[in-house]
């Protein structure tokens, strides 16, 4: 039975897919949400291949640009849904980037720099620290 239910689950996407390409939106977002209903009856989950292509929100068929829109942001990757404006957040591989640990910032002098400028900052904060004590007594 369960057997039987993932292989409905693939061919409704299978088809929702095919809809989708062919301009039949509403079509798709109905197989989606029969995917996801025989999904729940039958206690079987959705693969993370077809939870990409659709909303939880909605059960919208994902077609980007036109139903969908991918957005990057800060190590995730943000998927809004443009029915129903749910996002859905997935973490991006390898997470933040930091522009200092690119290959360029290796060979320039970008962490020379950025050394200097953290002990600059951090005398000049002590100093603005123990200066202004006194001021608060008055
Ligand atoms: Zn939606």
């Amino acid at each position: 039975m369960i057997r039987i239910a993932r292989e409905r689950i693939a061919a409704l996407f299978a088809l929702a897919e095919r809809e989708a390409t062919g301009g039949r939106t509403d079509l798709a977002d109905r197989y989606v949400s029969l995917a996801r209903r025989v999904g729940t009856r039958y206690n079987v989950r959705i693969l993370p291949e077809y939870r990409e292509l659709y909303c939880r929100g909605c059960s919208a068929y994902w077609v980007e640009g036109r139903t969908a829109r991918t957005r990057l942001r800060a190590g995730h990757r943000v998927r809004t849904c443009l029915r129903c404006g749910r996002e859905r957040r997935t973490l991006v591989h390898g997470g933040p980037r930091l522009p200092s640990r690119g290959p360029e910032a290796r060979a320039g002098e970008v962490p020379r720099d950025e050394g200097a400028l953290a002990v600059a900052g951090s005398e000049e904060e002590a100093a603005g620290l123990e200066s202004e004590e006194p001021s608060e007594d008055d």
